[in-house]
C-alpha cells in the first residue's frame, strides 16, 4: 500500500490542492496527523474534503480548540482569535466531525500515527532529546507525527543514538527518498501542508510506500501562497499569520 501522509492543513486549501495535485496518482490511502483546521481561512472546504477523503485522521490542537473540546486558553493571542474564528464558520456537519476525530496514537496496520507525541498528543517533538522519550515506548518501528509543522523527523540507528532527518530543500515540486531500514526506528513528520514553520514555504507532504522494506518520500510543492492571503485579509484574520506563511516561519 501507497500512503499519502499529511498533516497541519490547518485550512489552507490553496495549499491542500497543490498537494493533492502534486500526490496524484501516487498513492491508495491518505492520512492526517492532525490540525485540519486554525489558522487559515477555509475550514469547511478542507473539512468537507478530509470528511469524504481521508481514511484516517487524530486530532490536533487546533481541531479541539476549533470545536470547543478545549477552550484555547493556552493558545497565543493570534492563534486563540483564529479557532474563536473557526468555530463561528464550522457547519455543524463539520464541527461534529471534529469532535469525533480520535486522540493518537492511532494504530493503521505495522505503524501509527499521533499528532504531538506518542505519550502526549499536545506536545511537540522538535530535539532527538524529545524524540528518545517517544523511542522508548513506540510499540512500532514507524511513527508519522505532526505539530512542529518541520518536515523531517528522528531515526533510531541504536538504543542511545537518534540521527536527524533533514528535509530536502529546493524550488519547484521536489522530493526525496528514505529508505527504511530493519532494526532501526523512525519517528517521520510529514511537514506541515498549510502552514510549514521550517524556511520552506512550500507546501510539505510525505508518501510512505510500504512495500518490500518501505521508503518514505518527502514531498514539497509550491501553492498559491497570495490567494490564501487574501482570503485571510477578507477573513479578518491576523496579520501576523498572513504574512507568516510568504516566510515559512
Ligand atoms: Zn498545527
Amino acid at each position: 500500500m501507497r500512503y499519502l501522509v499529511i498533516s497541519d492543513i490547518h485550512s489552507n486549501w490553496e495549499a491542500l490542492k497543490a498537494v493533492l495535485e502534486a500526490a496524484e496518482g501516487r498513492y491508495g490511502r491518505i492520512l492526517c496527523c492532525g490540525d485540519l483546521v486554525g489558522y487559515g481561512p477555509s475550514p469547511n472546504a478542507v473539512v468537507d474534503w478530509a470528511r469524504a477523503n481521508v481514511a484516517a485522521v487524530v486530532r490536533g490542537n487546533h481541531d479541539k480548540a476549533s470545536c470547543g473540546i478545549s477552550d484555547a486558553q493556552d493558545f497565543n493571542s493570534v492563534a486563540r482569535a483564529a479557532a474563536l474564528w473557526t468555530r463561528q464558520e464550522l457547519s455543524v456537519e463539520n464541527m461534529n466531525y471534529l469532535r469525533s476525530l480520535p486522540a493518537g496514537p492511532l494504530p493503521i496496520g505495522g505503524f501509527q500515527i499521533v499528532h504531538g507525541s506518542v505519550h502526549d498528543e499536545d506536545e511537540y517533538v522538535f530535539l532527538p532529546l524529545d524524540a528518545q522519550e517517544d523511542f522508548d515506548r513506540l510499540g512500532y518501528p514507524l511513527t508519522f507525527f505532526g505539530h512542529t509543522h518541520q518536515q523531517g523527523g528522528f531515526v533510531r540507528v541504536a538504543p542511545h543514538r537518534i540521527n536527524v532527518v533533514q528535509a530536502p530543500r529546493g524550488a519547484g515540486i521536489t522530493s526525496a527518498d528514505l529508505e527504511l531500514r530493519e532494526r532501526e526506528q523512525y519517528l517521520l513528520n510529514p511537514g506541515s501542508v498549510g502552514q510549514p514553520r521550517d524556511g520552506d514555504s512550500r507546501a510539505a507532504f510525505a508518501i510512505y510506500d510500504q512495500g518490500q522494506r518501505g521508503v518514505v518520500e518527502y514531498w514539497r510543492a509550491p501553492y498559491d501562497i497570495a490567494a490564501t492571503q487574501c482570503a485571510m485579509a477578507s477573513a479578518a484574520l491576523p496579520e501576523i499569520l498572513i504574512q507568516r506563511l510568504a516566510l515559512g516561519r
